[in-house]
């Protein structure tokens, strides 16, 4: 089988316990299916970057015997492919502009008693889909196709069976906004199918995105890698790690390693990086 599996975090902070969970378990399991394992910089809203981050990401990793086994990509500098897939949308009319602000697709929802709750999805109801009326371009939306176009099922490795009906929970989502970076689901299918990943492992808290780009799989005529969402870590108050909610940066090395393996469920045995990565991969086809 040829496997290439990828960590791809956003600059947004320095790697913490949780993301270097993600990249652990995205290497082990390319590690252990004779694969290679790829790092992307998910730089593309640059205004949510932190600067340096990006860089120091990739030393953190490089602490804990993580390394790329081809030059790293950053999406800050594939807008031209982005475009050029937004474009052969446009094309084939599987994309189309949209003029609507958030306050107004709220009253539209509002009015049809659709408004989510807090943490849900919006709905995108579909106005600009039949053209702008004249008004001015905000963003880009893929046309997601209705009724079984828009069902979608995939095995995740970890979760089993997952189906979404994404033009019932999400609609016509976005690609673009006209002053705004590319979307992070338009940016992960250009550049997962460009750089050959067959194998997606990730955080759990990302498979609800799975389905929309599986649906942008398709209309870009692009293959679908097999996914694993992995269990988050999680602070005493059970919500997720993240830099949002304050997790401090790892201090890469032995210790940290070796507590990300015993979070993954493996015996963290060795007395090197070395050896403590090559026992956790014999280890990870088990779990
Ligand atoms: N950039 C995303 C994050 O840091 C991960 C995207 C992905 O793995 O598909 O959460």
């Amino acid at each position: 089988m040829s496997y290439t599996g990828r960590f791809a975090p956003s600059p947004t902070g320095l790697l913490h316990a949780g993301s270097l969970l993600a990249a652990l378990a995205s290497w082990l399991d390319a590690r252990s299916h004779g694969g290679r394992w790829l790092v992307r910089i998910e730089d593309v809203d640059q205004s949510r970057c932190k600067p340096g981050a990006g860089r120091e990401i990739l030393r953190q990793l490089a602490g804990c015997g993580l390394i790329p086994d081809a030059p790293v990509w950053w999406q800050s500098q594939r807008g031209t492919a982005y475009q050029s897939a937004l474009d052969s949308l446009l094309v084939k009319n599987k994309a189309y502009a949209c003029a609507c602000s958030k306050r107004e697709i709220d009253q539209v929802l509002r009015s049809r008693g659709l408004m989510p709750q807090r943490g849900e999805e919006r709905l995108y109801p579909g106005t600009c889909r039949e053209g702008l009326g004249g008004r001015r371009p905000r963003a880009w939306r893929l046309r997601v196709p209705a009724a079984t176009g828009a069902r979608v099922q995939w095995e995740d490795r970890r979760l089993g069976v997952q189906t979404q009906q994404v033009d019932q929970t999400v609609g016509d989502f976005l690609l673009k906004r006209a002053d705004g970076p590319w979307a992070y689901q338009l940016a992960v299918v250009v550049d997962d199918a460009a750089q050959g990943v067959s194998h997606v492992v990730r955080g759990e808290d990302i498979a609800d995105s799975t389905a929309r780009q599986i649906l942008l799989q398709r209309a870009l005529e692009l293959p679908t890698p097999s996914y694993r969402h992995i269990g988050l870590l999680r602070d005493a108050e059970g919500r997720k790690l993240s830099k949002q909610n304050g997790a401090e940066s790892i201090v890469p090395g032995l210790a940290a390693v070796s507590h990300s393996i015993q979070s993954l469920g493996l015996n963290p045995r060795g007395k090197t990086l070395g050896e403590l990565l090559e026992n956790a991969t014999n280890q990870w086809l088990d779990v």
